[in-house]
């Protein structure tokens, strides 16, 4: 089937295409989207669904009323709490889906359009359903792939002239995160307590982190794809990703100060991480293939890959005090990442490990080159030397309680633009001391 689905047009991003439902011009959800998502409704039913402009549509409901007609699938595939059943039917299923969706709602296609009484049962407004994380998560992976990125936090903590471990430019250096604490865009984010080492003490602190930040990330999801020992090879890899969303790594960096040596991140990451809801799949990101930069060192031939091997997507970070405006931070992109989705994939599965359906790959702190397209407070103040001024006349060295953290994406050539909506997350204080103990 690999191999249908790479003769099998994408009909769905015909940039020409327009639905009859409205859409605003700079909305993230133009029908050449067709994102996937669960949602609740009001009727409290969870189920599978996609969104066109400020509409969400319940997929399971127009399966039922056969609008999948002559698509294989099983009758309960749209609903379900998570997307892993239709994740696991694979690439061809969600092409075929995602180009029957597009047909359903272009503007010359009568068939649902004037049916009132269907489209009263398939269509929400967004502000009437609640978003829910789309995927169960298996594994979680999170890479380390901004050379930006690692050459900051190099210089700033080792030394500038060895900023780069001598593997950095030969494998996309990455770690097994914790799944159970992935959270969907929304939910409000408790500051973590822990130990630290504070500068000049002799003996560890015990209390709420006083540095916490955020990573600027983004993070791609698989289907079931390789057996325990087989690899997947680099040319393969993308057959194997469904899309990706927006993801805010939250760290605090005082724990993990004092805690990663020598086995790397552990509880100064484990207590939050943040997903935007919709998924954005690789088909739709087809027209906003980019190149990413060059390699040198060459790497070595399994992760060996040419041509446009990444995507432009830009990443804006904004920091909302409470009840206050928000104050733009931080403006990067997706294809300042040194290492690719398929090499990161190729990598992760060269030793025999196995991916499975719902498994969560982020792609590390995504910095640029210049200091307005860095990923992470812990840059953007240079480890709190420089505060970061607010809208409001406050300063923010790293993010207090109170604040909301909203990340946004979007991808624009001279036909359309898409994006993935908001990955969104509001910090809530530390327990009291009294239930740390
Ligand atoms: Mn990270």
């Amino acid at each position: 089937f690999i191999k249908f689905s790479k003769i099998m047009k994408i009909t769905a991003n015909n940039p020409n295409r327009k639905s009859w439902l409205d859409v605003n011009k700079n909305s993230d959800f133009p029908i050449q989207n067709i994102p996937f998502g669960v949602f609740l409704t009001r009727d409290d039913i969870t189920t599978i669904g996609t969104r066109i402009g400020d509409y969400a549509i319940d997929l399971a409901a127009l399966h039922q009323l056969g609008y999948f007609e002559g698509i294989p699938l099983t009758d309960d595939i749209f609903m379900q709490d998570t997307l892993n059943d239709f994740i696991t039917d694979g690439r061809m299923t969600w092409r075929l889906v995602r180009n029957r969706i597009a047909d359903i709602f272009d503007e010359t296609n009568p068939k649902l359009r004037d049916q009132e009484k269907h489209r009263d049962t398939v269509i929400f407004e967004m502000d009437q359903i609640e978003m829910l994380l789309p995927v169960q998560i298996g594994d979680y992976t999170d890479f380390y792939s901004s050379k930006d990125h690692a050459m900051n936090v190099g210089s700033m903590f080792r030394d500038p002239e060895n900023a780069l471990f001598p593997n950095w430019l030969h494998l996309p250096v990455g770690y097994h995160g914790r799944a159970s604490s992935i959270v969907v865009s929304g939910t409000k984010v408790r500051r973590p307590v822990g130990q630290t080492m504070p500068p000049g003490a002799e003996s560890p602190a015990f209390g709420p982190s006083k540095l916490l930040d955020f990573e600027v990330e983004m993070a791609f999801i698989t289907t079931d794809a390789n057996k325990l020992g087989k690899s997947i090879p680099l040319t393969d890899a993308r057959d194997y990703i469904f899309g990706m969303v927006l993801m805010n790594d939250w760290s605090a960096r005082d724990l993990q100060k004092w805690e990663y040596v020598p086995l790397g991140p552990f509880l100064g990451k484990s207590f939050a991480t943040t997903v935007s809801p919709w998924i954005v799949t690789l088909d739709a990101l087809e027209p906003f293939k980019a190149k990413g930069p060059d390699q040198e060192p060459a790497p070595l031939p399994y992760l060996k890959e040419e041509g446009e091997t990444s995507y432009d997507i830009q990443i804006e970070t904004f920091i909302k005090p409470k009840k206050e405006e928000e104050t733009l931070v931080s403006v990067t992109n997706f294809k300042n990442l040194y290492w690719s989705i398929s090499q990161q994939l190729a990598h992760q599965t060269v030793n025999g490990c196995n991916v499975r359906t719902g498994d969560l790959y982020g792609s590390g702190t995504i910095s640029g080159k210049d200091k307005k397209s860095f990923g992470s407070m812990l840059e953007l103040t240079w480890a709190g030397k420089n505060p970061v001024k607010m809208n409001d006349g406050t300063e923010r060295k790293f993010i207090q309680n109170g604040d909301t953290v909203i990340m946004r994406g979007f991808c624009q050539n001279n036909e359309i633009r898409l994006g993935f909506g908001e990955c969104r997350g509001k910090v809530k204080k530390a327990h009291a001391p009294e239930k740390n103990s």
